[in-house]
């Protein structure tokens, strides 16, 4: 699902994220009929998607947390990714799906990929709230998508703003103050 084509801030309100976490779910659903999804949360940003995710999928699901470092408070990729927490539980055979807040560069992504199909799990997938194909460096095949951005910094439903606006309910791109 493609958002905000146009020019101006990006907005996706409460309501659009929820109706599209249930059409992720009832995708991610019919992909693991008769199987045990183990969800793996990438902290911090995913936490609401996550939270929201694996409580409209309507079938038994495993979790797990995984936290890789971050760009500190700064909003441009270094390309170095380094992992801060790692799984609690193994994967081998798993039907493991990565939840990721926003794929920008994929540089993150691409290394927890490499990462996790090292522990030889039965399949590996992507879900993300956010993407902003714009600014790709890595190649990434994206299996359950909520919204595709403009190149454009987002912040609130778990994206921070120098650590702040992750519990905002909404994403927006706009300054507070401006009249955009
Ligand atoms: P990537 O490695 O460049 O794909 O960056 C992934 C991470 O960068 C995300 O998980 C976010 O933590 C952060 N990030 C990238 N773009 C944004 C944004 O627009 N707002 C907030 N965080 C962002």
């Amino acid at each position: 699902m493609s958002h905000q084509p146009g020019q101006g801030p990006v907005q996706i309100t409460t309501e659009e994220i929820q109706a599209r976490i249930q059409e992720l779910a009832r995708k991610i659903e019919a992909d693991h009929a008769g199987r045990v999804p183990h969800l793996i949360c990438v902290l911090n940003g995913a936490f609401p998607f996550f939270a929201d995710l694996v409580r409209a999928i309507q079938m038994p699901v495993t979790v797990d947390f995984l936290q890789a470092s971050s760009y500190g408070d700064a909003q441009e990729s270094t390309g170095e990714v380094k992992l801060v927490k790692d799984l609690q539980f193994p994967i081998k055979d798993r039907d493991v799906i990565v939840v990721e807040d926003i794929v920008d560069t994929g540089l993150t992504l691409k290394y927890l990929m490499q990462y996790l199909e090292g522990r030889h799990p039965s399949s590996l997938r992507i879900a993300s709230l956010l993407s902003k194909p714009s600014r790709r460096k890595a190649e990434i095949t994206i299996d359950y998508l909520g919204f595709t951005i403009p190149n454009a910094y987002v912040y609130g439903f778990g994206l921070d703003r120098a650590q702040l606006d992750r519990n905002l309910p909404f994403i927006t791109s706009e300054e507070p103050g401006s009249d955009e």
